[in-house]
């Protein structure tokens, strides 16, 4: 099993626009930062986590021909707003979306022209989804690959992140509950969002990212969903052993 990061930023993206800091004017690749997704790849399977609006340039960089299913972690922005360009991958076959009920209703309702039913504008190249309520308690399956949900809290809203094996996928975590990291337990490698240094009142920043990683004890941590405040090789100077911070492209192995 592999993860590939199709980008591993914040919900406007390294470089900001308009910022003229010492990040976003940074040449190093590992700057440039699209909003949070990746693909996990298991056989010849390709699971999506989340579709930002930067997914099409994600997808276009690494020669991706096909998705077998998407699961989505919640409806911001910078988690769905790239699903109407899987658009190519289902001209023959619809493609199963998983997301939790009120995520669901949220994805309807900015897709509407796809959903709704008694839209007057039938056929002409729309995106062919079939939805799949996933219950949070509840394990399910992509393509069969058995997959987990992982409740957790971004600042007052609940959203999803998900195990697979031993590989966790938590993305605008700002607390997880006891019954979280007891799911938790005994993963290999665990991808937790870290925006920066100072705290923030919906997501984790490096001391609350660190106090996590000590609870849940994975082998390995990667960073996703990071701001401007830090460089790529700042991150890693300052970043604990087996503690690393995740950059567009980035492909690992999950044992
Ligand atoms: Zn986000
Ligand atoms: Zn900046
Ligand atoms: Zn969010």
């Amino acid at each position: 099993m592999k993860l590939l990061f199709l980008g591993t930023g914040t919900s406007a993206g390294v470089p900001l626009i308009g910022c003229k800091c010492k990040v976003c004017l940074s040449k190093d690749p590992k700057d440039k930062r699209f909003r949070s997704s990746a693909i996990l790849k298991i056989g010849k399977k390709n699971i999506l986590i989340d579709a930002g609006p930067d997914i099409r340039m994600q997808f276009l960089a690494h020669g991706i021909q096909y998705i077998n299913g998407v699961i989505i972690t919640h409806t911001h922005y910078d988690h769905i707003f790239g699903l109407d360009e899987l658009r190519p991958f289902t001209i023959y076959k619809n493609i199963n979306i998983f997301a939790e009920s009120h995520t669901m209703d949220g994805i309807k309702r900015v897709y509407s022209y796809i959903f709704d039913q008694t839209n007057i504008q039938v056929g002409g190249g729309l995106t062919q989804f079939t939805p799949n309520i996933i219950d949070p308690h509840e394990k399910f399956f992509v393509d069969g690959v058995e997959i987990t949900p992982i409740r957790v809290m971004h600042g007052r809203l609940p959203i999803l992140g998900y195990r697979i094996g031993s590989l966790a996928y938590l993305t605008d975590v700002k607390t997880l509950d006891e019954s979280s990291i007891e799911k938790l337990q005994n993963i290999d490698t665990l991808v937790i969002n870290c925006l920066r240094l100072k705290p923030h009142p919906t997501h984790l920043n490096l001391d609350e990212a660190l106090k996590y990683i000590d609870i849940i004890k994975p082998k390995k941590s990667y960073f996703i969903h990071m701001d401007h405040e830090l460089s790529h090789e700042d991150w890693e100077s300052m970043l604990p052993d087996n503690v690393y911070t995740a950059y567009d492209g980035l492909e690992i192995v999950i044992c």
